[in-house]
């Protein structure tokens, strides 16, 4: 084969094998996503108490503040009792003694309820919490697997990579300039087979000559009907 389009050639099957790993690498996450769906019915009761505890904490931690602030008001309130003047005053700071304490006993009440609730979650929890263990227990190995498969392929798409960068230092430049140019306007595929002296890229027949050209392989030929580079194929060659 001619030096120049075994490098071609090469190019091509690197670039097609690079484009198939990368395509298997994007399909990881969904596989993933495909494990966590069998989790999913033991993963979900967890996740929703343990927002329910968190969201009960904060709002705790609120209501604990309110009824400190309440508090702060009501003897606020309390101090003004010797400054009042008049019966009209006097009856409006009890009515705001009285609606600051209301207030108050809703917060206390409020947060004693979160409190309950935080007590059941304490007993409601580990369950949830031995069966979600139990649910990734059963997937593991998958995971693993899974895990396994990705950094094969991320190592071969590496190699495959390198590979690519040292053959690309091997080329002669204008060459490797109309590949790319090819292989961007034609899907990425700049090198195909003729087979049974069909081009294996647009399925337009390659005239007698081109195809005696490659036999010979003293230059590079191209489809004339796609301008993609030509090779014979194994099967051709020998009939
Ligand atoms: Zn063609």
């Amino acid at each position: 084969m001619n030096p120049i389009l075994e490098q071609l050639l090469r190019l091509q099957r690197l670039d097609t094998e690079i484009r198939t790993l990368g395509h298997d690498l994007q399909q990881i996450p969904k596989k993933s996503k495909l494990i966590d769906e069998k989790v999913r019915v033991v993963k979900e009761p967890l996740d929703k108490s343990l927002r329910e505890k968190s969201e009960l904490e904060i709002s705790r931690q609120e209501l604990e503040a309110a009824v400190k602030s309440l508090e702060d008001k009501e003897r606020q309130l309390k101090l003004k009792m010797p400054e009042i003047r008049s019966n009209d005053e006097y009856s409006a700071l009890l009515r705001e003694m009285d609606a600051t304490k209301r207030e108050r006993d809703k917060a206390e009440d409020k947060g004693l309820k979160a409190m309950e609730r935080l007590e059941a979650l304490e007993g409601e929890l580990p369950p949830l919490e031995e069966a979600y263990k139990e649910g990734e227990k059963g997937v593991a190995a998958e995971r693993q697997a899974l895990k396994a498969e990705q950094e094969k392929i991320s190592a071969e798409l590496l190699a495959r990579q390198k590979e690519r960068q040292e053959l690309q230092g091997k080329m002669n430049a204008g060459w490797f300039r109309k590949y790319t140019h090819i292989a961007a306007q034609r899907n990425g595929l700049a090198v195909v087979a003729v087979k049974s002296g069909t081009c294996q890229g647009c399925f337009i027949g390659v005239r007698p000559k081109l195809v005696q050209d490659l036999h010979y392989g003293e230059e590079v030929v191209s489809c004339e009907g796609c301008q993609r580079v030509l090779y014979l194929d194994d099967v051709s060659k020998n009939g």
